[in-house]
């Protein structure tokens, strides 16, 4: 017998004559992926292992990617962007990754903006940071976390203070990636001094513009991985922005810098699912090529399994993903399924590239072969737009929140899917 919740779905699916799920590419989908692949392999592979080593910002491959419509898909075209859904970016993510996760972040980094201009900008504010993003390969920064607070936002400490027209902001920014070169910062800053007033009423979001006096870039950080992307520390020292920069209203700025991610995640779980990818392909090539006892690694079963394991896993993180990132097109909330495919995808990337330094032995320790960049890239994706206890915790708590109302699991994922 169909269940109850098979049975609505086939009822939905006769009246409007839409699949409910289907696992296949559109033909526009499979195009943009095969292109991003295709620069992906000749224009990031053969320069990657240079940025790793010199850390420099890869102006070169970033304009390029800006000329042919990689960098900032998801701008609509009403802003003088590309358009892309939510899925397409995901999938030029994945394949950029592929190539580099340093040099697609340093593209796509300016991704973290853009979402809550496009979710809380007016028409206005759109227009202008949206419209100079699309129009110019420029950057712009995601300015929230704090030397004292990364994942608990709520103690983040910048200020603003309201001076007649103006907000006059300031405080310590850390970490903050592209940081060196923003045209603008997404700023969030407390505007109510009251200790007990709730995060969701106590801080503004700003869009401030990268060349207002009293914002000072501090020195590009030596990080583990992703070595080409800027990372820097931001402080603000009475810088003046005026009121209509103000993002919603004020006091909606917690609201607008966590509703972000919601948007944003799937994309950093397909910068993930990019690297798992290319260190499956490596170790799959190498195990074919490696020989010990007489015969290929790939032969021997323990090599095997790690594979068929490494395998498993980008499959699935790619179904959440995928699924992640349409539930953003098709406007379903998603953090549930955002978050799982962040948290899964990260552990999925770090557990393939340790078994990928594995099938490779001391050359896997090795920085002439391409597997240990791999492993030093991936760390950083169970860390940025919340760690992966993060993720844990917002999966969890929306699981409680549902049993707390009575609802079943079921009941719940069920909604999600028809
Ligand atoms: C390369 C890089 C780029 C970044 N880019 C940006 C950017 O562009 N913009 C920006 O605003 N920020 C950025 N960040 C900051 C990043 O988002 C934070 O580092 C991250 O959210 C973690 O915060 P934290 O470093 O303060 O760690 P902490 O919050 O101090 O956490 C330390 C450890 O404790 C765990 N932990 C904390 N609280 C809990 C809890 N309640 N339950 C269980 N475990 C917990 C964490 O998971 C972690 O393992 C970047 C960071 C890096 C390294």
């Amino acid at each position: 017998m169909l269940s109850r919740h098979l049975l609505r779905a086939s009822a939905i699916s006769r009246q409007t004559g839409v699949r409910t799920i289907s696992f296949d590419f559109s033909d526009q989908q499979r195009d943009i992926q095969q292109a991003a692949l295709k620069f992906a392999r000749e224009k990031l592979v053969p320069v990657a292992a240079k940025h790793d080593e010199t850390g420099e910002f890869p102006w070169a491959v970033v304009k390029e990617a800006h000329s042919l419509g990689f960098m900032n898909p998801q701008i609509p075209e009403k802003y003088g962007g590309p358009g892309l859904t939510t899925m397409e970016t995901a999938l030029i993510v994945e394949a950029l990754s592929y190539g580099c996760t340093g040099l697609q972040l340093a593209i796509m980094g300016p991704s973290l903006a853009i979402a809550p201009v496009l979710i809380a900008g007016n028409e206005e504010q759109k227009k202008k940071y949206l419209g100079m993003l699309a129009a110019e390969p420029l950057i712009a920064s995601y300015c929230v976390t704090e030397p004292g607070a990364g994942s608990d936002v709520n103690g983040v400490r910048t200020r603003a203070e309201k001076k007649g027209d103006e907000w006059v902001i300031n405080g310590d920014k850390a970490w903050i990636t592209g940081g060196g070169y923003a045209q603008w910062f997404f700023v969030l800053a407390r505007t109510d001094a009251d200790p007990k007033t709730p995060a969701g009423k106590a801080f503004t979001a700003f869009v401030v513009d990268g060349d207002t006096p009293g914002i000072i870039r501090g020195k590009k950080e030596r990080n583990m991985g992703q070595r080409c992307a800027d990372t820097r520390a931001i402080t603000f020292e009475d810088v003046r922005v005026p009121a209509q920069n103000v993002l919603m209203k004020p006091g909606d700025g917690f609201k607008v810098a966590m509703g972000a991610f919601d948007m944003t995640r799937p994309g950093v779980a397909a910068g993930a699912l990019g690297l798992a990818w290319r260190a499956l392909d490596e170790s799959t090539k190498y195990a074919l090529e490696r020989k010990t006892f007489g015969t290929q690694i790939a032969n021997h079963q323990a090599v095997q399994f790690m594979l068929a394991d490494m395998a498993i896993n980008l499959e699935l993180a790619r179904l959440v993903t995928y699924k992640a990132a349409s539930d953003v097109d098709n406007k379903v909330r998603s953090s549930y399924y955002a978050s799982i495919a962040k948290c899964f995808a990260a552990d999925t990337a770090n557990q393939t590239a340790s078994n990928a330094v594995q099938i490779f032995g001391g050359a896997g320790f090795n920085c002439e072969y391409p597997v240990e960049k791999l492993m030093r890239d991936a760390k950083i994706y169970q860390i940025y737009e919340g760690t992966s206890q993060i993720q844990r915790m917002v999966i969890s708590r929306m699981m409680f929140n549902h049993f707390q109302a009575n609802v079943l699991l079921y009941t719940y994922l069920d909604r999600y899917f028809i």
